[in-house]
């Protein structure tokens, strides 16, 4: 519907993607949980190769500590990244830009391809 709120809490209610929808956008959809690999912490600089090799749930345990995951599933070996008051994503700026952008998650950069709602997004202006 034109004109209707999105909630990204809701999928139901997110709009269908089309291009140059993230420009001037707030940023929905780097409020919902992000599920990171070993490879993405890596990129990230948040560990090494060789701390990866070792023990990821080492890896869990100090970045629960340092407040960078709030979550760690050994079977899938996905961490998920900590959120600001339950919502906003740690690397998401004052803009409501990607701070780390060049570095970002796979997920992130698969969004909305790939989601709760694939090809849809939680788009509203800033
Ligand atoms: S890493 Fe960047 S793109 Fe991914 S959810 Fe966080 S702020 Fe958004």
């Amino acid at each position: 519907m034109k004109g209707s709120m999105t909630d990204a809490q809701r999928p139901s209610t997110w709009r269908k993607y089309v291009k140059g929808l993230c420009e001037g956008c707030w940023g929905g959809c780097c409020t919902l949980p992000v599920e990171v690999s070993a490879i993405d912490l890596i990129r990230l600089g948040l560990t090494s190769e060789e701390e990866a090799a070792v023990s990821l749930k080492a890896i869990a345990k100090r970045l629960t500590k340092e407040h960078v995951i709030q979550a760690f599933n050994a079977k899938a070996q996905l961490f998920v990244l900590e959120q600001r008051h339950g919502r906003d994503c740690i690397y998401l700026g004052k803009d409501r830009l990607c701070t780390v952008y060049e570095k970002r998650p796979e997920v992130c950069r698969q969004f909305p391809k790939i989601g709760p709602r694939p090809g849809h997004c939680p788009h509203r202006k800033k």
